[in-house]
């Protein structure tokens, strides 16, 4: 494991985490769907995976983004199943109250984002997040100040999306996993399922799943 790095007393941004181990972590964003069979399979099998949760989506107001899938879990459990979440050993970390554009927002606005879904998620869930995923991976100077404001020891991006049926689609040319990869997935329908398919998949290619806040701690970022 590298240190990372950091400029300015910023938090850092990453989108991979510097290790050699045939390890890639798993992180999962918004909340508009709760598949109750995947918080069973978290609780049974303890993979390693880190919650993203953003409060529109989790209390279900307003209109799914389309990367988060376009149906709706109807009566799902709001923050409780965040609650079961953690208590399967999930961090539920910070993706904003609204889900926008934060460069579009002037720095109040992004701090209230910020520091406002960290107030909520300490107050839902019990433990306040420290890890911050910026909506659509894109921010600016003042997200980071907010950020840091609002206790977040790091700004989280991603190296590759899982599609519905548990597709990889990567972002670097030639397809492949590598060590240090972050995937993002979303809570949609079927996300048992497509976990499943994933979970093998990333065996098969003789990777695990890593406990990202583990190896964050060994990047000396928390
Ligand atoms: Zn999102």
């Amino acid at each position: 494991m590298r240190p990372i790095g950091r400029t300015g007393g910023l938090p850092p941004v990453i989108s991979s985490i510097p290790t050699k181990r045939k390890v890639v972590f798993l992180t999962i964003d918004d909340g508009w769907e709760q598949d109750p069979g995947f918080a069973a399979q978290i609780r049974d099998q303890r993979i390693p995976v880190t919650a993203f949760a953003m409060r529109d989506a989790v209390e279900a107001k307003g209109t799914p983004d389309e990367a988060g899938g376009r149906a709706r879990y109807v009566g799902a459990g709001k923050w409780g199943y965040f609650r079961q979440l953690r208590d399967a050993g999930v961090p539920v970390e910070n993706h904003t109250l609204t889900h926008p554009d934060l460069r579009l927002l002037g720095r109040d606005a992004q701090r209230r984002e910020i520091c406002g879904a960290a107030k909520l998620i300490g107050k839902q869930v019990g433990a306040r997040p420290t890890l911050f995923r910026p909506p659509f991976g894109v921010y600016n100077t003042d997200t980071l100040t907010a950020a840091k404001n609002c206790g977040m020891t790091a700004v989280l991006l991603w190296t590759a999306t899982v599609q519905p049926g548990g597709k990889i689609a990567y972002q670097v040319p030639d397809k492949r996993l590598r060590p240090g990869d972050i995937l993002l997935m979303h809570f949609r329908p079927n996300l048992a399922r497509d976990f499943r398919v994933l979970v093998e998949k990333i065996r098969r290619r003789g990777y695990e799943l890593g406990n990202l806040q583990a190896y964050l701690a060994a990047a000396r970022v928390r």
